[in-house]
């Protein structure tokens, strides 16, 4: 069973499915982003990370690695049941078979661990299917690296965010700082780099921008900058969508 979290608000029924598609490497912003702009206009936020990372962190709990035990992992990714619960903090958080995942899937262990793991192909099957699911009651911004490519290829707006690696990695860097981990920032940039690396050269689903999708470098952006400039897309395309049809 797959819930997401609903809400009601602007426009949210006159679109169903992936209203808004957002993909990037590792740290563009696309949570606070995806978070900032589903909060504004009443749609459904889906953190597609969040799902790998807890997979990760499952197959890790359970002694399985990503080069002898794909087949399990695979497995188990198909047995998990994933639901978004608004707990009264400002995330969401990804509960599997009812448990909180919150926060022992942030950490920078679970992280890199995440990728080799969303490299697996049966792995990547059940999570799409999931995320597809999820969309199918309620419009939702859904932010990842395949969401535009792959699993809403005909999403209302895509977009893709970039910053540079230092800027990322240092924004990590404070995440995982604030959160307690004793992180060096070189290794953090060191991870993130190898991270990016084997996202864009998968074989199955890599990390690119959709030729439709609209590219946003957040460097020189703030973070209400890049919210507002979506959210003027989104109005944007609302609008041609209204005259084409009127
Ligand atoms: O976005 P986040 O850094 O939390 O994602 C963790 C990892 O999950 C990424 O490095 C990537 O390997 C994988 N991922 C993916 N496809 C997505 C979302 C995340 O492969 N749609």
């Amino acid at each position: 069973m797959i819930q997401a979290t609903e809400q009601e608000g602007r426009h949210a029924d006159e679109l169903t499915g992936c209203a808004v598609a957002i993909d990037g490497p590792a740290a563009s912003g696309k949570s606070t982003v995806a978070r900032a702009v589903a909060d504004r206009m009443g749609y459904t936020y889906i953190d597609t990370g969040a799902m790998y990372r807890a997979v990760a962190w499952r197959a890790s709990r359970a002694g399985l690695n990503p080069t002898e035990d794909a087949e399990a992992i695979g497995e188990l990714a198909s047995r998990l049941r994933f639901e978004f619960r608004d707990v009264g903090d400002d995330r969401q958080h990804l509960f599997v078979d009812g448990e909180d995942t919150e926060p022992a899937i942030r950490s920078s262990q679970v992280g890199n661990l995440s990728s080799p793991i969303s490299a697996i192909p049966a792995v990547r099957r059940s999570l799409v299917a999931a995320q597809r699911e999820m969309a199918s009651r309620a419009p939702v911004v859904m932010e990842g690296r395949d969401i535009g490519t792959v699993v809403f290829p005909g999403a209302f707006l895509k977009v893709f965010l970039t910053a540079s690696a230092e800027e990322r990695a240092r924004r990590r860097f404070e995440e995982l700082v604030a959160r307690g981990e004793d992180v060096l920032f070189e290794e953090v940039l060191a991870d993130q780099r190898e991270r990016d690396r084997r996202d864009m050269n998968r074989t199955i689903s890599p990390l690119r921008k959709a030729d439709d999708a609209v590219e946003i470098d957040t460097d020189p952006l703030s973070v209400e900058d890049v919210v507002e400039r979506v959210i003027e897309l989104l109005e944007d395309r609302l609008e041609e969508r209204d005259e084409a049809g009127a």
